[in-house]
């Protein structure tokens, strides 16, 4: 079916043959036509599945003629990455039209968001939380509202935002159309979307997730310590070319970040303790080719969207499957090929193996010719917890047992020398009291 048969404003047709979009893919074929007609809509839709241009599309055609200065489109998304990813759309899909679009996160400051609900955009793409602050002021009205869009909706679930989205519905007048996407359907999605949806047409729900057709998954089993290594190895021998590397931990992708720059690779990161700019500064980076890897936790890895992204590398195993499916999805957006790889150590296989279950086969296991397996690992990655506390431990019994043996006492204190690390003592964690917002 042609992009042409779904009724879109010419406007819009123009912006899709620009972008290079062919065909809708199958959830804009089945969501776009429903959606123009006013229909709620409920779809169970992964990342790369083109979902973006299936919600965006019917509200732009719908906004086209409206009168400008009036919010009228709400679109709640979990992460900043996703909300910037979600405006880039919006001005690619819209560049024919008059519709503005704005993004509202948190990270940066109010100041231009406020501007956006001032001079009313008529698309706002917002994170929940800091929706909810913008709420607070007067000038943060959406009482013109008439669509309302949840990206995935399991995601902000996960990340806790179910309060948030009850708290800002209370914001949102009550006559609306509504279109939910979520890559699962937990049962807590389908109570939120019976609460908000009138009648709502079900895409796919049925369909248990796959990662998109298209990418070749491969599982390359190595210890531990061996995967900085590994990982090394494939890339200076081209086998894999620009990768995004998720990691477990942030500490994990520091390091990992850190290992790769040491081997000449280049290489940045992207967490939740990076400040917005660093964030931005990497994916822009990454998305230019002047990095070639760009090593993310999970979290932050939502909503990047690269083109014709090569590989995907796991190099933890993700502990939930729809992690994987989600991960994975980076790769082989929309009808492009690209390769998933996830190394795993032996103490993670009880994980692949529920990976392997959901997505319901069996992934193959592959070695790289050459590669020592057996060797000795040049330090760890990651020292356990366990063995840090341990070492803290030790070094303040020793220094107890120096000032015992001088005779002073643990009050006095010591003068420094002024040569030697600072050992300041800091609490790990986000400070307390303090909420993350993505
Ligand atoms: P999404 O699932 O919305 O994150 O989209 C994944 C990728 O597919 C994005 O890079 C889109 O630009 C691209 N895309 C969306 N719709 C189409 C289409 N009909 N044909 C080709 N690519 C598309």
């Amino acid at each position: 079916m042609p992009f042409s048969s779904l009724g879109l404003n010419p406007s819009l047709q123009k912006a899709v043959r620009e972008l290079g979009f062919v065909r809708p893919t199958p959830i804009q074929t089945e969501a776009i036509g429903p959606a123009l007609a006013g229909r709620d809509v409920l779809a169970c839709a992964q990342t790369g599945s083109g979902k973006t241009a299936a919600f965006l599309l019917p509200i732009l055609h719908h906004l086209i003629d409206r009168t400008r200065r009036t919010t009228r489109a709400l679109v709640l998304t979990p992460t900043r990455e996703l909300a910037a990813q979600i405006l880039e759309d919006l001005n690619a899909l819209a560049v024919h039209t008059p519709v503005t679009g704005a993004a509202v996160y948190g990270g940066v400051s109010m100041g231009p968001q406020e501007h956006a609900f001032r001079s009313g955009a008529d698309v706002i793409i917002a994170t929940p939380g800091r929706l909810l602050d913008h709420f607070r002021s007067s000038y943060a009205k959406l009482a013109g509202l008439e669509y309302l869009v949840l990206d995935e909706a399991d995601r902000m679930l996960d990340m806790g935002f179910l309060p948030d989205i009850r708290r800002v519905l209370r914001h949102l007048p009550a006559r609306r159309q509504t279109l939910l996407f979520s890559a699962t359907m937990p049962p807590l999605i389908a109570k939120l979307a019976s609460d908000m949806l009138v009648n709502p047409l079900l895409i796919n729900q049925q369909r248990q997730a796959k990662p998109a057709v298209g990418i070749a998954q491969a599982v390359y089993p190595v210890s531990q310590d061996l995967k900085g290594p590994l990982l090394v190895r494939l890339l200076e021998r081209d086998i894999l070319k620009d990768v995004l590397v998720f990691t477990r931990t942030k500490h994990r992708a520091n390091r990992l970040a850190e290992l790769l720059v040491r081997h000449g690779l280049s290489a940045e990161r992207i967490h939740g303790n990076r400040s917005q700019s660093q964030r931005t500064q990497a994916l822009a980076g990454f998305k230019s080719g002047r990095y070639r890897v760009l090593v993310a936790t999970d979290i932050a890895a939502r909503g990047i969207d690269v083109e014709a992204l090569s590989h995907v590398v796991n190099f933890d195993v993700p502990a939930v499957p729809e992690d994987y499916i989600h991960r994975v999805g980076r790769t082989g957006r929309a009808e492009l090929t690209g390769d998933a790889f996830t190394f795993v150590a032996p103490d993670e296989e009880p994980d692949l193996k529920a990976i392997e279950r959901t997505i319901g086969k069996v992934l193959p296991r592959v070695t790289l010719p050459d590669f020592d397996y057996k060797a000795r690992p040049q330090g760890k990655l990651e020292i356990p917890l366990a063995e840090r506390i341990a070492a803290i431990r030790s070094r303040k019994a020793d220094e107890r047992g120096r000032r015992t043996a001088k005779g002073s006492s643990p009050a006095q204190s010591r003068p420094r020398t002024g040569d030697g690390p600072r050992h300041h003592s800091r609490p790990s964690g986000p400070p307390r009291g303090r909420r993350r917002r993505p």
